[in-house]
């Protein structure tokens, strides 16, 4: 018996463990020290009434022999492929429904899409960024080649035409930066997969925060996408179904690469290996797209952003260099006065008992860099900023 050799040459995923053990090493030493975290990549308001009610009543059609459900449709229930056109449809995108697969959320489709490319392709990755598209592709076996976010190019990397590539990975809004690409951006990376037969990988999870109608939240509002890209939706932090878990894959049917249609081999590969999305959470998520339900959710959005504006305004007034927090959950600031992500991250905890997340997490790039989030109770960010303008004063506050 041989096992994968990738797998022995992942990386050991300390991040999160460094950070709890560290927490908790302080914690020990100052027990009285409330610390304040503004490192989780989580929602923490409730699923909206809406969503609960259309669940509620899916539970019962569960308990009754006229309307029990067994299996469902492989793509996913015909009602929330149309809740997701139609949602598209307000963005002026026009999607068939059977361009739509449900899925248990973004980051499994993320994963799996890799069964449908050869190991032999060269992959562009972001960096910083989400940890899931290099691990996924170093499972694999993958080469990999980065598209590197500075403080100059603002954490936007684009394309290098003198760099090869066969799949593209593109978050936006970006986790962990926050930064948003403009559609004249997205364009340059559109006409660059077309010109190299690239396929884009856009994960859109955030695109819900977006609060500009000028800015694009889906790649497919770029001329010549739907012959390039694939999209990765989901309800978790738009809908806070984190926990929930429904996601939404979009493959359009002009994407013909390789002699091969990609939406016929999506559909191939997860009636083979995946069984669907539970009914109940379906018709929840269907809710989530209702007019009562966007409704709701967006007034839970609002509170996010509204954390992410009481962060920004701080770190302006402390004139700290930042990105993000405009049109995502997450602001990326830059380490003061040199400082290292696990330097400022010790400073921060032992000084202010406030805890982020390392930027060099996330990449090579993200060095130098932390990244707080939004997600929270408004008074316990209100007093994490008070702290942070009190420095070593306000332990106690
Ligand atoms: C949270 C997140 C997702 C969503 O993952 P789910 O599996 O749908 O919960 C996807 N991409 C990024 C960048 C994320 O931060």
């Amino acid at each position: 018996m041989k096992i994968n050799p990738n797998y022995l040459k992942l990386n050991e995923r300390y991040l999160f463990s460094q950070i709890s053990r560290k927490v908790s090493d302080h914690q020990a030493r100052h027990p009285d020290q409330t610390i304040i975290r503004l490192g989780i990549g989580d929602v923490t308001r409730p699923l909206v009434p809406a969503v609960i009610e259309a669940m509620r009543r899916a539970v019962a059609e569960m308990g009754e022999p006229a309307t029990f459900r067994g299996y469902g449709e492989e793509q996913g229930y015909g009602f929330l492929r149309e809740a997701v056109c139609s949602y598209y449809s307000r963005k002026g995108v026009n999607l068939s429904d059977d361009e739509v697969f449900i899925g248990d959320g973004a980051k499994s489709d993320l994963g799996n899409i890799l069964d449908l490319f050869s190991a032999d392709n060269t992959v562009l990755i972001p960096d910083p960024v989400y940890p899931v598209y290099v691990d996924t592709n170093r499972m694999d076996g993958r080469r990999m080649a980065f598209a590197r976010g500075s403080e100059d190019n603002r954490f936007l990397p684009l394309p290098d035409l003198q760099v090869r590539a066969d799949l593209i990975y593109l978050c936006s809004p970006n986790n962990p930066t926050g930064a948003v690409y403009t559609a004249e951006q997205l364009r340059q990376w559109v006409d660059y997969a077309l010109e190299q037969e690239a396929v884009i990988l856009f994960d859109s999870a955030y695109e819900s925060f977006v609060c500009d109608d000028q800015l694009p939240t889906s790649i497919y509002q770029i001329e010549g996408a739907a012959r390039c890209a694939i999209e990765f939706g989901s309800f978790s932090k738009t809908a806070g179904f984190t926990g929930t878990r429904c996601g939404y894959t979009v493959v359009p049917r002009a994407l013909s690469l390789d002699g091969a249609s990609l939406n016929q081999l999506w559909l191939r590969r997860q009636s083979t290996k995946f069984n669907g999305v539970s009914y109940i959470v379906q018709r929840g998520a269907q809710a989530a797209f209702s007019e009562e339900g966007l409704r709701q959710i967006k007034a839970d959005i609002a509170y996010y952003q509204h954390n992410a504006r009481v962060i920004a305004e701080t770190l302006t007034e402390l004139d700290f260099w930042f990105v993000g927090g405009e049109h995502a959950p997450y602001i990326w600031l830059k380490c003061p006065e040199g400082l290292s992500s696990w330097a400022y991250f010790d400073d921060l905890l032992t000084r202010c008992g406030l805890v982020g997340t390392p930027g060099s997490g996330f990449g090579t790039n993200g060095e130098g860099y932390f990244r707080l989030t939004a997600f929270g109770e408004r008074s316990q960010i209100e007093t994490a900023m008070t702290r942070l303008r009190h420095g070593s004063l306000s332990l106690r506050l």
